[in-house]
């Protein structure tokens, strides 16, 4: 039997609502396959800073060292509830950037996918779907702008200012980009670079080295944006993306706008992969709006623990499997609340019923 240690942090807001629904799927995966998964439960976030005065407590830092994996909800408080934490303390300044320092997981993958026949989750319409949405984001996750030299003062002239320096170099750059081309290789071939290299010097260089990496991929054909008409290209015609690539801050916000273009940041899981360790997670905040409510889509936790079975356990037929299953209850009519809209026909379910119904689609496949 091969055994996995898997770090468990369920996160604040509907973190711990729809980790219970992850577990819920990753248990049963264990009860019919020769493998043992030991889930090793930790603070992090904001409520570890207020069970342990810190948002990543030293206990959490050894699991992230022990775990072979690990899976994480969502972390932070609403605008007016982060006042409670001291700035640099607080939850992605104090354990999500930390973390992912620590862990070295430069690779996120950021699947967007919405088939044909779901179309009606989308804000956009039919036409503009066509055969459906299937891309994804590849974003530089330990670098640039997120993780430079920061400074806060007071000038000369007495006014306050702050400076915060958007760093790469090129091992950073290169290894990011080999990722995509790996990916884009394996899928329609075609890799979407976006950047901002009209203004940013940081995007001259990121071009450069992929004009160096480019010949190791003959196979794929390479397009470049700008990120702010990708922004618009998105909505206007995402069936034109398979791969894209970019850098840190400009995969944050472009993903949050994949999440808009199927209807819901629910639907949106991630992989977050570095040299040795991984950590997988919604790409989505902790929703403290609809917080303990019971409403919240888990499929972007579910999916995020096909990620884990699929790149950490190379468990691909069951990773397979999961998808199918929560494609399957949106076909069947049901979906959570977040992708209802008025005079929709479908089903609402809540977020129990959601992960009950992928358990019982699993169980029914054998
Ligand atoms: P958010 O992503 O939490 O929510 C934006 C909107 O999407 C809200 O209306 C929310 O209800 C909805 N939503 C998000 N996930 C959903 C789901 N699974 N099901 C149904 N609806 C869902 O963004 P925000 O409100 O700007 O941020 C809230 C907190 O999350 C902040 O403290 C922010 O710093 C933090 N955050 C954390 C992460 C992370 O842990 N990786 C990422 C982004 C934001």
């Amino acid at each position: 039997m091969t055994r996995y240690k898997i770090g468990i942090f369920a996160g604040d807001g509907i973190g711990p609502e729809i980790m219970d629904e992850g577990v819920k799927i990753l248990k049963l995966i264990e009860q019919r396959n020769d493998v043992s998964f030991e889930l090793i439960p930790a603070a992090f976030g904001a409520n570890a800073y207020f069970s342990h005065g810190d948002c990543f407590p030293d206990e959490t830092k050894a699991i992230c060292d022990e775990v072979d994996a690990l899976i994480k909800g969502p972390i932070g408080l609403s605008h007016e509830d982060s006042k409670k934490i001291p700035v640099d303390l607080q939850p992605e300044r104090g354990a999500l950037l930390p973390m992912r320092r620590r862990l070295n997981t430069y690779a996120n993958f950021r699947p967007v996918s919405l088939p044909k026949e779901l179309a009606h989750f989308s804000p956009l319409k039919p036409e503009v779907i066509g055969e459906g949405i299937d891309l994804i984001m590849v974003r530089e996750l330990v670098g640039g702008l997120y993780f430079g030299n920061k400074e806060v003062g007071v000038n000369a002239d007495g006014r306050r200012y702050v400076n915060e320096a958007l760093e790469y170099d090129e091992d950073q750059i290169s290894r990011i980009l080999i990722e995509a081309f790996k990916v884009a290789s394996g899928r329609k071939q075609v890799l979407h670079n976006i950047h901002k290299s009209n203004v940013l010097k940081s995007s001259v260089l990121w071009n450069e080295v992929l004009e160096e990496i480019a010949p190791d991929f003959p196979d794929v054909e390479v397009k470049h944006m700008l990120v702010d008409a990708a922004a618009t290209a998105l909505c206007l015609n995402p069936g034109q993306f398979d791969v894209m690539v970019m850098e840190n801050m400009f995969g944050d916000i472009l993903s949050d706008q994949g999440g808009g273009i199927l209807g819901s940041l629910g639907l949106m899981p991630s992989a977050c992969i570095g040299p040795e360790k991984a950590y997988y997670e919604p790409s989505h905040g902790s929703a403290p709006d609809i917080a303990g409510q019971n409403i919240a889509n888990p499929y972007s936790m579910i999916g995020s623990v096909a990620m884990m079975l699929e790149y950490s356990f190379g468990m691909h037929d069951e990773a397979k499997n999961v998808w199918a299953a929560m494609q399957g209850i949106f076909a069947d009519g049901y979906s959570t609340a977040d992708l209802s809209k008025p005079g929709s026909d479908v089903r609402m379910i809540a977020t129990n019923e959601f992960g009950d119904k992928v358990a019982e689609k699993l169980l029914a496949q054998g």
